[in-house]
């Protein structure tokens, strides 16, 4: 019943829907900047916000941008920046699939004197002078803190709790994903108010691993969990269906990070406690516009961007400016305010529920 309840609570649910596509046809000459995500599994969000927020912000900005998915392979990843660089591109913006193979790609355009943005995910020990993402170690603490609240209020008392992180062998966002984490959790299990009884990693953000570690750590927990600190929503997706099949969906309280449509589905109907909105317009936005500055040679400042140092652990020698994004909650008294924010329609959160 507070499913239904949520769902018509939404403006605009089961009304009217309207297309935003775009047209992006074109050939790739004159391309002048590169855009390369990792893959369309581990995340709905490359598909779904990034690639048509990307482009937008350029074709607004008159920018011919090619744009590309490296469908999780390196290979792949680094003959598309190689035909980018053979285009002429000016800027790369990359979103890697591991720092390693990043720093390689960083490498081969900055000899080629391509300026490269590294997008989202930063590639430690690397070489791009840019970087654009959210505050990842802030998102891990929302998660663990919205679960923390959640199990209160539902009157949970010492609630065990299992963590599946990210890719944190792939990924730094991961690494800080469970560091912010860890940082709402520890001190509660220290003081005894929780049990963080088994810790998974999917490795590689492969989420067809999720489900499997999932069960495997819930089996070494005795079957008993209270919540789960999924690292991102297709990770919560997997939780979700292992604890259906245990007759326990809705029964705990599962985290989740992307604001995708699954997500907010599960949201509203009770099996997921939350996700995590990074507004990919402003993220997408802030890399159009800093690409836009490289490539008229002017300063980042100057087009009004706020850019701070960002040490990098792995290399005192990398010169590196960030600018991260604050990530905000969606809990189910809030999902408007994706929608609000323009990232989706109603229509698109209720279809098939
Ligand atoms: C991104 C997340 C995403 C994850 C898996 C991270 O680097 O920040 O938004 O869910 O990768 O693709």
């Amino acid at each position: 019943a507070a499913a239904v309840i949520a769902v018509s609570a939404l403006a605009g649910c089961g009304s009217s829907s309207d297309d935003n596509k775009k047209d992006n046809g074109g050939s790739s000459s004159g391309v002048q900047v590169g855009v390369i995500l990792p893959d369309t599994t581990s995340s709905t969000r490359y598909e779904l916000y990034d690639k048509p927020l990307l482009q937008k912000a350029f074709d607004d900005a008159g920018i011919k941008a090619d744009i590309q998915n490296a469908q999780g392979d390196k290979n792949k990843f680094a003959s598309l920046a190689q035909s980018m660089i053979g285009e002429g591109v000016k800027v790369l913006i990359i979103d890697s699939i591991d720092a390693a193979s990043g720093a390689g790609v960083e490498k081969t355009a900055n000899d080629a004197g391509v300026k490269v943005i590294d997008y989202d995910r930063v590639n430690l020990g690397g070489t791009a002078p840019y970087y654009v993402s959210f505050d990842n170690e802030k998102v891990g603490e929302l998660q663990a803190q919205t679960m923390v609240d959640q199990l209160n209020a539902a009157g949970v008392k010492n609630p065990n709790i299992i963590m599946m992180d990210g890719g944190t062998d792939v990924d730094n966002n991961a690494v800080l994903f469970k560091k912010g984490a860890h940082t709402v959790l520890d001190p509660l299990q220290a003081a005894g108010k929780l049990k963080i009884t088994q810790e998974a990693v999917v490795k590689g953000w492969k989420v067809e691993n999720a489900a499997p570690a999932f069960q495997q750590a819930l089996t070494a927990a005795g079957g008993k969990v209270d919540g789960v600190v999924a690292a991102n929503d297709d990770i919560a997706g997997a939780v979700d269906g292992v604890l259906k099949d245990k007759g326990l969906s809705g029964k705990v309280v599962i985290t989740g990070q992307d604001a995708g449509i699954a997500g907010l589905q599960r949201i509203l109907q009770g099996t997921q406690g939350m996700t995590v909105f990074k507004d990919v317009k402003q993220e997408a936005d802030a890399a159009a516009k800093l690409a836009i500055a490289l490539i008229k040679g002017d300063d980042p400042a100057s087009a009004g961007l706020t850019l701070v140092k960002f040490d990098d652990p792995q290399s005192a020698s990398h010169n590196l400016q960030a600018l991260l994004l604050a990530p905000t909650v969606i809990t189910k008294d809030n999902v408007q305010d994706v929608i609000d924010a323009g990232a989706l329609k109603a229509a698109d959160i209720c279809k098939g529920i």
